[in-house]
């Protein structure tokens, strides 16, 4: 990359209560102006995001790069191709979409004809988590316009090179009573949470969540809650190790750990645990390098986002150590360049911080097991999480694995990819989330289902008094 990347964050302009308050107020007329608008010219819109990605490609690499020293080749994989598949997806689509669905009539509505129309919500808040700040407001924002609202959106404030492009883009590309974007921290969030919104689309972690949706409460205003949390991993005794080894470790450290459906912790069969701890060993070492000094100059590798983070996730590691866990590759850390090594840990103590916490960097404890319904009741009696993968080529465990737990998405011999999937849900359950992102269901999240029923003759007259002899038998149940 021309620009190098320095650690510690630049501060977000922050917008003012008055501003926000007056760009709101400007889309009340323009949100139901929207609400006949045509897929043309919804697809017209989607299509000017969608030019901007890639007008705007290498400026999205360097503000990435200076931010948190992102490989370019995952910003076009994790934050700019995204976007782009789910603007094609939607202009393909959006005439499907949008027409309504008729439905059949039950035994009491026989000759009545019915319907679904997919009505816009109309003035929609989108907020932002930093890990892929383009891509999860940029995305939703697809949808979101793809359901004809209008949008305010408000990245978040801790990767500031990315804010401030994505500011710009988005003052070039929409009128702001159409599309608006505000730069700011948790103060700029309550302002926003303060409004009446229609729909309030929300990324972020469960705590947070919480904050938003007792926000929406007040106006009842409906929510997509996309959170976080701990992902388990399970790799049988059946599983190719060195496949799970090579997806496994693609899947943790792209973003360097920091992703919301990266493995978060992994049980492998105790007859496999230094077969594949080898093996994850192999692929660190050929991706990243094998010294910290290697690793730290890697083009490859993230770095944590901030200072705060890298205090956080290396008193992870530290309290683990401390309390007796192993350190099977990696373990250092440089505090003021926000670098941490990709870490395995293995005699993980059960009352060890990382167990609850989820870890949202590069450490990844590797924990033995003999029995798989153990394994599954330790699942089960945590939160629901977003994601849950299983390596195994035994059927009986992999359909075990699946129907015993309950998770937003899994995959099987493979990890993260469930979210490039537009087809299908994107979201997690309970704590890990509520409501789903992508495709169709993005559109969905962003509609309204409105009941019709239209009459076409007047069967309906057997309701009406007086209720004769002849009309009561009918009515007979
Ligand atoms: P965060 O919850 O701290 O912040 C998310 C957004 O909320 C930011 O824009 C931030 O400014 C704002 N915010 C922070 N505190 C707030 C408050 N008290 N009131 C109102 N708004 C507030 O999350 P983060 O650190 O940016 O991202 C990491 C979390 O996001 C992890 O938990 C991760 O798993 C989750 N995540 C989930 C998904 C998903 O699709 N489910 C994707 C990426 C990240």
């Amino acid at each position: 990359s021309v620009v190098s990347y320095l650690p510690g964050s630049a501060a977000v302009p922050s917008a003012t209560a008055a501003e926000i308050q007056r760009v709101f107020e400007r889309q009340r007329e323009t949100a139901i102006r929207l609400r006949t608008s045509t897929a043309q010219e919804r697809i017209a819109k989607i299509r000017r995001l969608c030019d901007a990605m890639m007008t705007y490609r290498q400026q999205i690499h360097e503000a990435a790069y200076l931010d948190f020293k992102k490989p370019p080749a995952e910003v076009d994989l994790a934050e700019v191709l995204p976007v782009v598949s789910e603007a094609k997806h939607a202009m393909r689509a959006l005439k499907k979409w949008m027409k309504p669905k008729g439905v059949w009539p039950t035994s009491l509505t026989i000759g009545l004809k019915s319907w679904v129309q997919y009505e816009p919500k109309g003035r929609c808040l989108i907020v932002s988590p930093w890990n892929y700040n383009v891509n999860l407001c940029f995305g939703p924002l697809v949808s979101c316009i793809a359901a004809g609202n209008t949008a305010i959106l408000k990245p978040s404030e801790m990767t500031p090179h990315l804010s401030a492009l994505m500011a710009k883009m988005i003052k070039e590309l929409f009128p702001e009573d159409e599309v608006a974007l505000f730069e700011g921290d948790v103060s700029v969030s309550t302002e926003l949470l303060a409004l009446p919104f229609d729909h309030i689309f929300f990324t972020g972690s469960p705590a947070v969540g919480k904050v938003v949706m007792a926000a929406a409460a007040k106006h009842l205003t409906s929510v997509t809650l996309e959170l976080g949390g701990k992902s388990p991993t399970i790799i049988d005794e059946t599983a190719d190790l060195a496949l799970a080894a090579r997806t496994l470790m693609w899947g943790k450290y792209t973003n360097n750990g920091q992703t919301c459906i990266a493995p978060d912790y992994v049980y492998v069969h105790a007859s496999k645990k230094d077969a594949f701890a080898q093996e994850c060993i192999k692929v660190i070492e050929e991706c990243y390098g094998k010294s910290a000094k290697e690793q730290m100059a890697s083009p490859y590798l993230a770095r944590v986002v901030n200072q705060r983070h890298t205090k956080r996730i290396n008193a992870l590691l530290t309290d683990a150590t401390q309390r007796g866990a192993r350190v099977l590759c990696g373990g250092e850390a440089v505090e003021n360049e926000c670098f941490i090594q990709p870490t395995l840990l293995d005699d993980i103590p059960a009352d060890a911080k990382i167990q609850s916490e989820e870890i949202f960097g590069p450490l990844l404890p590797i924990m033995p097991y003999t029995d798989l319904d153990a394994v599954i009741a330790a699942i089960n009696a945590e939160p629901k999480p977003l994601a849950l993968y299983i390596w195994s080529r035994n059927e009986a465990n992999i359909q075990k694995a699946l129907k015993s737990t309950s998770a937003g998405g899994t995959c099987i011999n493979h990890c993260v990819v469930q979210y490039a999937h537009g087809n299908l849900p994107f979201g997690g359950v309970n704590n890990s989330g509520i409501g789903n992102a992508h495709g169709e269901y993005g559109f969905r999240a962003f509609s309204h289902e409105r009941a019709v029923v239209r009459t076409r003759f007047m069967m309906a007259r057997t309701l009406f008094p007086p209720y004769t002899k002849f009309k009561s038998k009918m009515l007979d149940i």
